[in-house]
């Protein structure tokens, strides 16, 4: 026993949960994944949750990723990026995470086009919407996408690997349940009528996570689920 052995309970607990859900839905639990998101978390903590298991470890600022992904070498892991990036980090970020979940504007994507060009990189990124009609929140809103949309796929150096949005910040289910299955029937229009591949839904966390897999989610971004040693779910 360790003073952070709580983090794999938490850990079982969430695959156990995802589990449940998704076989309520009649969806296999395996094609589920999650991103454990670390910001603020300490690098012991990634080390434990990577030892009990998680593959994926999740960052929002580029600066506490590199000093974190420094320190924790011996590890494997993917790093992914979940938070606004800012253009002058973009050198920085393309060459530290696997997959960026917040391309949330045209001038990111050619920033991030332009640099991997330069580095000799495809980047793999997921386009984030604002679908909650919150002015703070960063991302595509629907009709400004279906516009531009094209203009990011058609981008050589960026390889756009699904769709992500933040569920809206409300205790009304109905209300966070509308905004995932909005991003839901996007990415579904997207595969089966324009016909592009892609994977991923990431949307999730760990107050909706439920409603989140509910709606076809594949990609979780749970951070204090996972994390913290007393996170009581509000809702
Ligand atoms: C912090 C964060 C998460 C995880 O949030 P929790 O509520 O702690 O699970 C997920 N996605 C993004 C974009 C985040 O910034």
């Amino acid at each position: 026993m360790t003073e952070l052995d709580f983090i794999k309970r938490n850990w079982e607990r969430v695959l156990e949960r995802i589990k449940e859900t998704a076989e309520k839905r009649g969806r296999k639990s395996e094609e589920i994944e999650v991103v454990a998101v670390a910001k603020g978390f300490p690098p012991e903590y990634i080390r434990e949750a990577i030892n009990a298991g998680i593959t994926k470890i999740g960052e929002n600022r580029v600066q506490e990723a590199e000093k974190k992904i420094s320190q924790l070498k011996d590890l494997t892991c993917e790093w992914h990026m979940v938070g606004h990036l800012q253009k002058n980090k973009v050198k920085k970020a393309i060459k530290l995470f696997s997959l960026i979940h917040s391309l949330d504007r045209l001038e990111l994507a050619y920033e991030i086009d332009k640099i991997a060009q330069r580095e000799n990189l495809q980047v793999k990124v997921l386009i984030q919407l604002n679908l909650s009609q919150e002015p703070t929140k960063h991302g595509f809103i629907e009709t400004e996408f279906w516009k531009l949309y094209d203009k990011i796929f058609e981008l050589k150096n960026i390889k756009v690997m699904g769709l992500m949005t933040i569920g809206p910040l409300t205790d009304d289910k109905s209300e966070i349940r509308k905004v995932f299955k909005k991003l839901y029937n996007i990415w579904d229009r997207l595969r089966t009528e324009v016909k592009i591949d892609i994977p991923y839904l990431s949307m999730g966390m760990s107050e909706d996570f439920d409603i989140a897999i509910e709606e076809g989610a594949n990609l979780l971004r749970l951070g204090r689920i996972i994390f913290s040693k007393e996170f009581e779910v509000r809702r």
